[in-house]
């Protein structure tokens, strides 16, 4: 979507279509078919041999919108572990990262989309704050990169099983077309993902969680906390001086009293500056009693930080003794697997490199 102009079919809701194929003369169930048959196929736009559509409407819908307004692909890079990392371009030749990762089964793989086009966050340890931001994605081009996620999950013979919005950006901040995307993906009328397959990450937006709160929709929440205390996290993520961890884990029990299923509390281990006995056991003690799951991540070093410090990676005894002590205090701790550690890993370092070399 640009100035309001619809590029591809990934930009409507149900409703609109509905309402576009009205317009042209088309009953409106169509619409949802036509969508069906185009999140199946990974964005293609193809008759159902079975059922076809009336005469003229794949004819239209071409014309309307050409195949070529959807995101391009302008890089991919994919690891050994077959971690597929893709940056597209959009309708205004800007570029978001967006990444597919296997699971332990061989037939399936779970997505990570963008939000935004850059970030504003500005946490230290990041790369994509360090091009900065430049806007807000558009619903259409966050279902613009689940459609490409599928086609490349079944190229490589997998499903894609879950979605997790922790790509580029901070998704509360653009939340109107994150849960309009959200939507249109869980939508089972569209026979794409179900709710609880989709998680939305946060870097902890007080009044975007109790937004999210409110929606009652049934998708997971995953809040970034990355330090145990107030003083180390605005150390690390600027926007730990606006909301204390108090209110963010406040916000978090909330959203989880709702829906009655643990919010996952995300931490990177940074060697030195949050993974020691004591960074443990302090996050523990804040955590308390909660019933919520950690989420340790193994850090993918991205050089020199925008207040010019170089983050690395814990050790794996570091680490796995930062799990044990918070397994000790009888909080659920797992390591996210980490990926792609022989291509450009960390969210934001592909673009960062391509938009280097122009
Ligand atoms: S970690 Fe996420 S919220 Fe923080 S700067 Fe990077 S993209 Fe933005």
């Amino acid at each position: 979507m640009i100035g309001g102009v619809p590029l591809s079919l990934a930009d409507f809701s149900l409703d609109d279509l509905e309402r576009e194929f009205s317009a042209w003369g088309f009953r409106p169930s169509h619409a949802a078919r036509v969508l069906r048959s185009h999140y199946a196929s990974g964005g293609e736009l193809a008759d159902n041999p079975t059922r076809r559509f009336p005469a003229g409407l794949l004819e239209k819908i071409r014309s309307e919108f050409p195949p070529l307004s959807a995101p391009a692909l302008a890089a991919r890079q994919v690891a050994d572990d077959g971690t597929a990392k893709l940056l597209l371009r959009l309708g205004d030749a800007r570029t978001v990262e967006t990444v597919l990762m296997p699971d332990f089964r061989p037939d399936r793989a779970a997505g990570c989309v963008s939000s935004q086009v850059g970030c504003a966050m500005g946490c230290d340890f990041c790369a994509t704050t360090k091009t900065g931001f430049e806007r807000n994605l558009t619903a259409g081009e966050i279902v613009a990169q689940f459609l490409a996620l599928r086609r490349e999950a079944h190229a490589a013979g997998r499903k894609l099983q879950t979605l997790v919005f922790m790509g580029m950006g901070e998704p509360l901040l653009n939340l109107d077309a994150v849960l309009a995307a959200v939507e249109r993906i869980a939508d089972n009328r569209l026979g794409a993902l179900g709710w609880r397959q989709i998680t939305i990450s946060t870097v902890g937006i007080v009044p975007g969680i109790d937004t999210l709160t409110a929606t009652k929709l049934n998708f997971h929440l995953a809040v970034s906390l990355h330090a145990p205390d107030d003083a180390t996290r605005a150390e690390l993520l600027p926007m730990g001086k606006r909301f204390p961890i108090a209110d963010i884990l406040a916000a978090a029990d909330r959203f989880q009293a709702s829906r009655g299923r643990p919010v996952t509390i995300q931490y990177c281990l940074l060697k030195g500056v949050n993974d020691t006995p004591v960074h443990a056991h302090t996050l523990a003690a804040t955590l308390g009693a909660r019933r919520m799951h950690v989420n340790l991540l193994r850090y993918n070093p991205t050089g020199l930080s925008l207040r010019g410090r170089t983050y690395e990676r814990s050790s794996d005894e570091t680490a796995d003794a930062f799990a044990a002590i918070l397994r000790e205090h009888k909080i659920v701790a797992h390591f996210r697997r980490s990926r792609g550690k022989d291509i450009d890993a960390a969210c934001g370092q592909l673009r960062e490199r391509v938009i280097a070399a122009r």
